[in-house]
């Protein structure tokens, strides 16, 4: 079992507060991203959808998940269950200096999560208070304007990337820093 955090960064534009559409933790909101196998190295070609209010019961581990999946090329069962509690809105100030901040957490078994997906469903806040709803981010960016305070609105330079953490039993995040190459 490992656990991942999806971290996410862009420029807005008169814009803070970027977040699922129901808010962090929204239990409809769908992640995309493509799964490497951790036996055989396979990634995925088609990306996977997971969100929080789809459970799936282990009968003989007497325990929850939320996704399935077996690996095309080696045939080995992963999963993927999403730990709620951890994401941040992101905020203009963030944007700007190009800070990353945690999405969501996910405890993978057999399967490592790569190339996130944006897709619809986000919601944020002019710096004038007006809030856009069904923001979708499925071209990499967006843009609007806010009539009431007659500025153009955008989120520019989406990126995002899943980085390995530990959760002490308290629940408190550590980042494990990995060896490149
Ligand atoms: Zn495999």
């Amino acid at each position: 079992m490992v656990n991942f955090m999806l971290t996410i960064t862009a420029k807005l534009v008169n814009l803070t507060n970027l977040q699922p559409q129901g808010g962090i933790d929204d239990p409809n909101f769908s992640y995309y991203f493509k799964m490497k196998c951790n036996h055989c190295g396979e990634i995925s070609k088609k990306a996977t959808c997971v969100n929080l209010d789809e459970i799936i019961l282990f009968p003989t581990r007497r325990s929850f998940t939320n996704l399935v999946q077996t690996c095309k090329l080696c045939e080995r069962v992963g999963s993927v269950k999403l730990i709620p509690g951890y994401g941040r809105p992101l905020s203009i100030e963030c944007g700007q200096y190009e800070i990353y901040k945690p999405l969501m957490v996910f405890d993978c078994k057999g399967l490592e999560p790569v190339d996130f997906i944006f897709g619809n469903g986000w919601r944020a806040d002019s710096t004038d208070g007006t809030k856009f709803y069904w923001i979708d981010l499925t071209r990499g960016e967006y843009s609007d304007y806010d009539k009431d305070g007659q500025f153009p609105i955008k989120v520019l330079n989406l990126r995002a990337k899943f980085d390995v953490v530990n959760i002490d039993i308290l629940g408190r995040i550590r980042f494990v820093v990995e060896c490149e190459g």
